[in-house]
């Protein structure tokens, strides 16, 4: 590759991520002792507040949920970029024996949105000292209840992307800290990286009576059986293997004890698809099967499928251009090709579904342990590498410079 004063300029760019780091690391125990789950974080809101208050920075809260949107103008005029740090943690109880451990029994900073707000916060304060580099403007997005509560899609209903007058949001990108990726690794890829949810209950119908006289009643359990059994067969029949599909039955509750037939049998379960196409067929498909095997055995059965995230998509050319600007901050080890996407959802699909942008991981496993056996993200035990933060945040600082690089004249 041949110099140029961009590779420079970008090159310190991880140095001036690790000259904040602790900062980063500050804010981010500061926010991991003091957890809130949903859509109201009045804590977090203020500590991100407090955070930023120095930088010259527009900065607004949201209306209907404890959002924070902050926009950085960039020397020279130019299009909008948006970076988003999701800010929510989880409902349990943290068993890690970390000092800075949570002190909300039952809430806990499980899948590291505490290290997203630290890192954002410091790629503003590291972008405040590059004006001069950024033709337009970055806006930070603190987003609320990404954990199941439909955050984004709250704040894109409050005019997230046309929070600039006459410039609205033009590329977007966001990083997720995970710690089953080594310390410090970048991973994306084009097309779907996470998958769409939908949530399942199935209630089968009959009958209780006298275990011993089964023909006096009609027993919901055997045709529950039924159903959570055909779904698996639907998904390897009925689905493309290089569509794929997840149906996964999580509780299976009925009865009380040995000898009673109960009325009713619950299921309760996750579906997860790659693509919209197979989202709506796999709905379809769970509906009918459920419908179906209740028929044949005389049963009644009620079908509840709740619309969790769509599919994330990554935009192709920005997930090269993302990429291509990791391997320039970190060199071409430390960002390895991601072949497949993960089954888990995000609610920055809302945005992506509007805006051509992308999501990648941020490795951040303790280097004590096997990426592949440490305690995932969601787990009570779950711990992430610090060292990984002068990574996030120059990645997200290089990102944005790429996607508001003057041009040249
Ligand atoms: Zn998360
Ligand atoms: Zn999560």
């Amino acid at each position: 590759m041949a110099y140029s004063p961009i590779m420079e300029s970008q090159a310190k760019l991880l140095t001036q991520a690790e000259q904040l780091q602790d900062r980063t690391v500050d804010l981010r125990r500061r926010l991991h002792r003091r957890p809130e789950l949903g859509l109201q974080l009045p804590e977090t809101q203020a500590v991100i507040l407090a955070e930023l208050e120095d930088l010259d920075l527009d900065v607004r809260t949201g209306t209907t949920v404890s959002s924070v949107l902050a926009v950085l103008e960039g020397e020279l005029p130019g299009p909008t970029h948006l970076l988003r740090g999701d800010m929510d943690a989880l409902p349990l109880t943290e068993d890690t024996g970390l000092d800075f451990s949570s002190e909300i029994p039952g809430a806990m900073h499980a899948c590291g949105h505490d290290t997203h707000v630290a890192m954002l916060a410091s790629a503003a304060r590291l972008l405040s000292s590059r004006r001069s580099e950024i033709a337009g403007r970055v806006i930070f997005m603190f987003q609320p209840g990404e954990e199941g509560f439909h955050g984004a899609r709250y704040m894109l209903e409050e005019g997230l992307l046309s929070t600039v007058e006459d410039a609205p949001v033009s590329s977007a990108f966001a990083l997720h800290i995970s710690s089953t990726f080594a310390s410090g690794t970048v991973h994306t890829r084009g097309g779907p990286f996470l998958a769409s949810e939908d949530r399942i209950e199935i209630t089968v119908s009959g009958r209780g009576g006298h275990a011993s006289a089964p023909h006096h009643a009609n027993d919901p359990i055997p045709a529950a059986c039924e159903i959570a059994l055909a779904l698996q067969t639907m998904v390897t029949r009925r689905v493309d293997v290089f569509d794929p599909a997840v149906v996964t039955i999580g509780t299976f509750a009925a009865g009380t004890t040995h000898n009673i037939i109960p009325p009713t049998a619950t299921l309760r379960g996750t579906m997860r698809t790659l693509s919209a196409s197979t989202r709506t067929a796999v709905r379809d498909h769970v509906r009918r099967i459920a419908e179906g095997v209740a028929a044949a055995h005389d049963l009644g059965v009620t079908v509840e499928l709740t619309p969790g995230y769509p599919v994330t998509v990554n935009d192709a050319t920005v997930a090269t251009t993302v990429r291509d600007v990791a391997e320039g901050l970190l060199g071409p080890d430390l960002v390895p090709p991601m072949d497949f996407p993960i089954m888990g959802a995000e609610d920055w699909s809302y945005v992506l579904e509007q805006v051509p942008g992308a999501m990648a991981f941020l490795g951040a496993c303790p280097p004590d342990l096997d990426p592949v056996a440490a305690p995932p993200n969601h787990s009570n035990l779950v711990v992430f590498d610090e060292t990984s933060f002068p990574t996030g945040v120059a990645t997200y600082a290089a990102v944005a410079l790429d996607a508001l690089a003057p041009t040249p004249n």
